[in-house]
């Protein structure tokens, strides 16, 4: 699969009827592309995946997911927002390899950094060679794999939220302000859940969910440990709402994990986000929804009520999208 081939897929949603519009944008000015399903009023909850640059098998299942949901009118008194790619620089890379970067100096740096290699298939980091997923303000640095130097993986960053990828994120999860996030990532059939000094009321809540979610994909709930720095863990620590760490795939499967793994996880995820955002709206009667949680999150705009011009400007961006995306670039 190329990066085109992949953004393609989730381009193509829009001809099927799905609303796309950006989050944000990545370092090299790339759009970082959400759909959303349902309904904006009521509940809503955020899927994010891609942060890690090898980790493309969750943008496509999450495409997947989008679709089916979208198709089957499933999504009701409520909504769900999918961010497929929030590395999209990390994932060409790593798709289309080290030549697709357009500046001799940084294709130097990367290959510095990647020991001398021209194989980025193992890469994670995104064009700055930061991990995304460390560098959200959550206990920045504490955590036990984090490195302080740039690097293909670990790297905090040089202060918290220095990246492009994670303000995106981060200003678009408060813009569009989710009761519960879902982050997925590959490999280890897993479920994260939890984070430091949480509160126990808050912990029970996000294991019962856990525990749902668990029993529906087969994959072991766990608390988290020794990890911070995560969009995941800044929900948690910012926001005080629900937020997991999805791991898909078997873990004997090499990394990057291929396509011809998606139908098994698929079928596992399918209806994770129908199940997240249920549990999502059950939390929200057992709480003050529209005051007291919203102003913690001090945003003052509750609805996207730019979405169509959103829409309109990716109508733009698709016409042009070669000369974008590809810019002058040596391919
Ligand atoms: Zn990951």
């Amino acid at each position: 699969m190329t990066y085109q081939e992949l953004i393609g897929r989730i381009i193509a949603l829009q001809d099927e009827g799905l609303e796309l519009f950006n989050a944000g944008k990545s370092v090299l000015g790339k759009n970082i592309l959400v759909a959303h399903v349902g309904d904006y009023s009521g509940v809503q909850i955020l899927i994010q995946g891609g942060i890690h640059a090898r980790e493309y098998i969750s943008s496509l299942l999450m495409i997947e997911q989008a679709r089916n949901l979208f198709l089957n009118d499933l999504v009701h008194n409520g909504g769900i927002y999918f961010i497929f790619l929030t590395n999209p620089d990390g994932a060409e890379i790593v798709l289309d390899g080290i030549d697709s970067v357009n500046c001799d100096i940084t294709r130097q740096y990367l290959t510095l950094a990647n020991a001398g290699s021209t194989d980025f298939s193992q890469y994670k980091a995104n064009i700055n060679l930061v991990d995304l997923n460390t560098n959200f303000n959550a206990d920045w640095g504490g955590g036990s794999q984090n490195v302080f130097c740039p690097a293909t993986e670990d790297f905090v960053g040089f202060y918290p939220e220095s990246e492009r990828e994670v303000q995106s994120l981060i200003n678009f999860t408060l813009k569009t302000k989710p009761l519960l996030t879902i982050s997925y990532h590959s490999k280890g059939n897993v479920i994260y859940y939890g984070f430091e000094n949480q509160t126990a009321e808050d912990i029970e809540r996000d294991q019962a969910i856990g525990e749902s979610l668990s029993e529906l994909t087969g994959y072991p709930l766990i608390f988290t440990e020794n990890s911070t720095g995560g969009y995941k863990d800044w929900c948690i620590n910012s926001l005080k709402i629900p937020a997991y760490t999805i791991e898909v795939g078997d873990n004997s499967l090499q990394h990057p994990i291929g396509e011809e793994n998606l139908p098994e996880i698929y079928e596992r995820n399918k209806d994770v986000p129908l199940l997240a955002l249920e549990k999502a709206k059950e939390y929200a009667k057992s709480i003050d929804f529209t005051s007291s949680l919203m102003q913690n999150m001090k945003y003052e705009n509750n609805s996207i009520s730019n979405a169509k011009s959103h829409t309109a400007r990716i109508n733009r961006f698709n016409k042009g999208r070669n000369s974008y995306w590809c810019g002058d670039s040596k391919r």
